[in-house]
């Protein structure tokens, strides 16, 4: 059997890890199936596709589908039959179908876990997933010290938080030792509709850390299909991101490329997390990235769409627990 040659994309460093992430990386959480249900096959299919376009960045959480996702990918990446070198593993830990749980002793227990449905050995990133639900005392005292013994024991060769509110970032770094974050996960905040993180981007760059961003399509805001019930945003927001799509369809655009396509011009962020749960989403996400390059972004649409979620530029929605 012939080898496929792996096509090359934009790599980027992840802050002081080393690693260089591919600059879309392939959200895993659609193989969960909380995007509407995907077979093996599609699963199998779409990771592949996605290698060999110079995607090596892959990001998982036991959460997704309730450990579905994990499982299915992991399979996936073992189909690919190449060096576990070659592509870098994120997953998570403190967030599950059944609720948070952010204690020492469940994350500990909870990286075994995921190491086995994903058949791996290690994981190259390992993130305390969603930490506003939790106590950040808690995260900062309790959780990421026992990540750290977990990055000594080579489970994971780095560590990080995720989370939407922006502000749990800088309250976490402002709390631990230089250098003990390699890396934080945001989502929803470096998109057409929400460019907020770019706020804190010197910020995090003078605390070192690494940047991923997720959620370029303002998890289904952004596509011609729109978002799916269980979507937070309000009916203000949702209605905006339903016009920018139909003006790009009555144009002859689209919208998940504009958006995709807005989301890869800050340097700065390693990687852009997108969920993909199709070889079409692959290779639609794949030709967007690719003409971003060679020609630069469609400026016209996205001034057109920039006028109409102006109402709602920056508009977010709660999350997680108040604070004490
Ligand atoms: P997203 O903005 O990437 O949107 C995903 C949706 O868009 C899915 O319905 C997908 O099928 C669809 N889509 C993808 N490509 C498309 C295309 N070309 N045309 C039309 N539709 C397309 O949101 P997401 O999936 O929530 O985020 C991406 C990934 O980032 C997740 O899978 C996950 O890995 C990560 N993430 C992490 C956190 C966290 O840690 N707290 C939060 C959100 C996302």
């Amino acid at each position: 059997k012939v080898k496929k040659r792996v096509r090359k994309m934009e790599l980027r460093e992840l802050g002081r890890t080393g690693l260089k992430l591919s600059c879309v990386g392939f959200g895993a959480s659609p193989l969960g199936n909380v995007f509407g249900s995907v077979s093996e096959e599609q699963a199998n299919a779409s990771v592949r596709l996605a290698f060999q376009s110079g995607i090596n960045f892959f990001d998982t959480s036991p959460y997704y589908g309730g450990t579905l996702s994990e499982k299915v990918l992991g399979k996936a990446l073992k189909a690919l039959n190449v060096p576990r070198s070659e592509y870098i593993v994120a997953t998570k830990c403190g967030r599950y179908g059944d609720g948070f749980d952010f204690s020492a002793e469940r994350v500990t227990r909870s990286i075994e876990e995921s190491l086995e449905r994903l058949q791996l050995d290690y994981v190259d990133i390992l993130q305390c997933h969603d930490i506003e639900f939790g106590s950040l005392d808690q995260i900062v005292n309790e959780t990421i010290p026992a990540l750290q013994k977990l990055k000594e024991a080579g489970k994971t060769r780095f560590i990080g938080i995720t989370g939407l509110p922006l502000g749990i970032f800088t309250y976490v770094l402002d709390r631990v030792p230089p250098g003990t974050l390699d890396v934080i996960l945001s989502y929803c905040h470096h998109s057409i509709n929400d460019s907020t993180l770019e706020d804190i981007v010197p910020y995090l760059k003078s605390k070192g850390v690494g940047i991923i961003s997720a959620s370029p399509l303002a998890m289904g805001l952004l596509t011609e299909a729109g978002p799916p019930e269980w979507h937070p945003a309000s009916s203000d927001l949702k209605a905006a991101c339903r016009a920018s799509a139909t003006y790009c369809q009555e144009n002859g655009k689209n919208i998940s490329k504009l958006a995709l396509q807005y989301s890869l011009l800050n340097k700065e962020i390693t990687s852009v997390l997108v969920g993909m749960k199709s070889v079409e989403q692959v290779e639609e996400n794949v030709a967007a990235t690719r003409e971003l390059a060679a020609s630069g972004i469609d400026k016209e649409a996205l001034s057109e769409v920039g006028a109409i979620l102006k109402p709602v530029k920056n508009q977010s929605w709660p999350s997680g627990i108040q604070q004490s």
